[in-house]
């Protein structure tokens, strides 16, 4: 039997994170002791409140399915919460409720991608950007986000790659893999130059907005007027809340773009459950001191690992200013950097992601994510620096 399938599946690409932590988990279950800093979630319980709304959801019987576009008091905290911490001021029919963040990705890109377009996207940067991109036979165009820069991505480089060619510019800030966060003078000048360009549609990736350190103040691209009617918020629940299983994420979009994405739920996921819409109200308008805490220790475990880290032989990182993940240069050690991520798992127990796998200029770079417990990540360190002593490159 030959099945005839359509060809965009053969360009599909995927997360190497999952395989990673796949290897991992077979490796634990047969014995070994493994430290996973290869994971992008948080090590954090979703704090109680928010389970307990999910479960009185059910008990109250919150069984059926909700709009597609999600239920409205979760859309109206989702634009008060936008409001509080932005003075942003969004409708709730403007809020699609969506199962992940991811989702509002896929949806945008099978908006804008197909032969003959240009979608500009983050190198490094988060992988499924690229791998929708190729699906869609759209061309993925580069942006390359450099480390000598903090890992912010530079308006004048962006403004530089827009053709006519170009439907869709996305952004991440602050950013996987790199822990990178681009100051406001920068998105300043990338939107001042975008008005020049009022045919290209952005997707914004907030989903690591409240993960900043160092005084930092996310800027939130829905406080332009000027890109409002072409601009995608992606944002939602796994990162903040340590929600990730829950498949929460919302996004906000323009008129005519929302229809779109109000039909594609309807053809295929047809709402989020019910009872995680629950929680998610919940998550937003209840205490938010569980945050702050998470938030607080991530910061003590940046400063432990980029410490460790440029006590390594050949390494060096440089402090990132937000999200959970240092993204250290391991060019003067001599490894390539899939190979090396590879070794560290296999032999020293370590499971990280080797920067290759968020594009090609993550190559002499690995991810390292600190979602992990101040005591393992030392332990990770201290594995780290008895490999690389001891070990010739491969
Ligand atoms: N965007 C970025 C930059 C991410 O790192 C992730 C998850 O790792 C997502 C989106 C997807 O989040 P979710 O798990 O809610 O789909």
């Amino acid at each position: 039997m030959t099945l005839q399938t359509v060809a965009a599946f053969d360009r599909i690409g995927e997360e190497n994170a999952f395989a990673v932590l796949a290897r991992a988990t077979e490796l634990a279950s047969q014995g070994r002791d493994i430290i996973n800093l290869g994971i992008g979630q948080p090590d954090f319980p979703t704090p109680k409140h928010i389970v307990e709304a999910a479960i009185k959801a059910l008990r109250d019987g919150h069984h059926g399915y909700t709009p597609s576009v999600g239920i409205k008091p979760l859309r109206e905290a989702v634009a008060a919460d936008l409001h509080k911490r932005f003075k942003i001021e969004v409708s709730p029919d403007r809020v699609m409720i969506v199962p992940g963040g991811k989702v509002t990705m896929f949806e945008t890109i099978l908006m804008f991608g197909e032969a003959g377009a240009d979608i500009l996207y983050p190198d490094p940067g988060f992988p499924i950007y690229r791998s929708m991109i190729e699906f869609t036979g759209a061309k993925p165009i580069p942006v390359p986000v450099r480390e000598e820069n903090g890992f912010a991505f530079s308006a004048e480089e962006t403004l530089k790659l827009i053709t006519p060619k170009t439907r869709l510019l996305i952004l991440n800030s602050p950013a996987n893999p790199t822990g990178g966060v681009t100051p406001k003078a920068e998105v300043d000048k990338l939107i001042a130059g975008l008005e020049k360009h009022p045919n290209v549609a952005i997707m914004s990736d907030e989903i690591y907005d409240q993960m900043v350190y160092d005084g930092e103040k996310h800027v939130c691209l829905l406080s332009y007027p000027s890109i409002r009617d072409r601009l995608i918020l992606l944002n939602g629940w796994s990162k903040t809340y340590a929600m990730t299983g829950w498949r929460m994420g919302y996004s906000i979009w323009p008129d005519k773009l929302y229809e779109y994405a109000r039909k594609l739920a309807v053809n295929s996921y047809s709402c989020v459950n019910a009872p995680s819409q629950y929680a998610a109200i919940a998550a937003l308008t209840g205490p938010q001191d569980a945050v702050g805490k998470m938030v607080a220790e991530f910061d003590k475990r940046r400063k432990i690992v980029v410490e460790g880290l440029n006590k390594l032989p050949g390494v060096s990182c440089a402090i990132p200013k937000g999200a959970f993940y240092a993204f250290p240069n391991i060019k003067q050690t001599g490894w390539k950097a899939k190979a090396l991520a590879s070794a560290l798992l296999e032999d020293a127990g370590v499971a990280l992601i080797g920067g290759p796998d968020f594009g090609i200029l993550g190559e002499g770079y690995i991810r390292v994510s600190y979602a992990n417990s101040a005591a393992n990540i030392q332990k990770a360190l201290g594995r780290m620096g008895e490999f690389l002593a001891s070990r010739k490159a491969a």
